[in-house]
């Protein structure tokens, strides 16, 4: 039996979105004006990268306010979504052996490549394995000072906003012997880069909604080769729906002009220049590799594992593990083009049938931040 406990219907989506934002009335009624004013597309792609604007879009409705002529696409920014199966495996191995894996909740039930019984952390732990979960990097440390006879890997899993609180800790020589780091840490803007350069035939996007989070870091100008290389507007965004339309009309308003830039509609937190010190940490304590990214590939320059001097701590290195292109896509599953925006959830057969959030089957339906699960939980569907 399929459980849709939260959802409800389109209009009474739509009825909360107007009722708490009173303004998004008069911003979805510019979005249209100007959408019919703009000359040369039969259609306009706009790809929100994060999965935390992806959860506004869904959550309000967002899409279904859009003009005929719009289509908002969910792109690559699930941190969970993209990691490759070959290291949940691999932590799996060492969970049943001298290692305790420290995982975030997201990754708990993040599938490795077997169909096997034992697919993620989660069912390691209920076969006996050394799992356990923790809150931040520091519970890690903590537990580890505490156990100096155990010895615990931590799954490091997440974009530039999660990086600099392990290498801060790093970096003050607070981590003990007993821990090591897989560092499963990947860099935004290579991946939106591959993405144009790749996908060029397949992948038309004629604006880009920046991630607001990772840009409070790497700062608004990291995404200024989207609208000077690519000719594509972006517009760095926060996360209410009220930011998420106006960087719908600013997009278009660029489009319409004719006038490809940026724009930093999230200056509230993010600066152009983005969080020196965190930056300097990032610097500092990773060294940056070409990294493989689950359902996409090998992307230039966009992983990261610790450097030389935090050797004694960095997975990669310990355990020789080599960053390569992998077949790790799920019989059935069609995650990998979900992340790419080439298909919706709802066109995988296996979307709420044999892949739910109780029960996910595929990566994009593990974390909250996972375009299936966020649809899953969220949109009203007739099945
Ligand atoms: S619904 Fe599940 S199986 Fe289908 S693409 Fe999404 S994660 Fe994969």
């Amino acid at each position: 039996m399929i459980v849709m406990k939260m959802n409800v219907g389109i209009d009474v989506l739509i009825k909360k979105l107007y009722e708490r934002n009173p303004l998004a009335r008069d911003i979805v009624e510019k979005i249209h004006e100007l959408a019919g004013r703009i000359e040369g597309y039969d259609r306009i792609k706009i790809m929100n990268f994060c999965g935390t604007h992806e959860w506004t879009i869904t959550h309000y409705g967002i899409r279904s306010l859009m003009p005929e002529s719009i289509e908002l696409i969910a792109g690559p920014g699930c941190p969970v979504c993209i990691t490759p199966g070959y290291y949940v495996d691999f932590l799996i191995k060492l969970s049943f052996e001298e290692y305790t894996v420290l995982t975030y909740g997201d990754a708990y039930k993040l599938p490795g490549t077997s169909l096997k019984h034992i697919r993620s952390l989660y069912d390691a732990r209920s076969k006996g394995a050394s799992v356990e979960v923790v809150y931040s990097f520091y519970d890690a440390v903590r537990k580890a000072r505490e156990n100096k006879n155990r010895k615990y890997i931590f799954f490091a899993v997440g974009f530039e906003t999660t990086m600099p609180t392990t290498a801060e800790i790093l970096y003050r020589g607070e981590v003990p012997e007993n821990l090591v780091v897989l560092s499963a840490y990947r860099f935004t803007p290579p991946i939106m880069e591959y993405l144009l350069n790749e996908y060029s035939g397949d992948i038309i996007l004629h604006g880009v909604i920046a991630p607001g989070h990772v840009s409070a870091i790497v700062g608004s100008r990291a995404w200024e080769f989207l609208p000077k290389e690519y000719n594509v507007p972006v517009v760095v965004s926060g996360f209410e729906p009220i930011d998420v339309l106006l960087s719908i009309y600013f997009i278009l308003k660029m489009l319409r002009d004719r006038r490809p830039g940026l724009i930093n509609e999230y200056r509230r937190v993010v600066k152009p220049e983005g969080n020196l010190y965190a930056r300097k940490l990032i610097a500092e304590v990773y060294e940056v590799i070409d990294a493989y990214w689950r359902g996409i590939g090998l992307v230039d320059k966009s992983g990261a594992v610790l450097s030389k001097e935090y050797s004694s701590h960095d997975a990669h290195r310990i355990f020789g593990l080599e960053e390569k292109e992998y077949k790790d896509n799920i019989p059935g599953c069609k995650c990998g083009e979900v992340v790419l925006g080439l298909i919706k959830p709802t066109q995988c057969p296996l979307f709420l049938r044999a892949c739910t959030p109780e029960k996910p089957y595929g990566p994009c339906m593990v974390s909250v931040e996972g375009t299936c699960r966020i649809w899953a939980e969220n949109i009203p569907l007739k099945l």
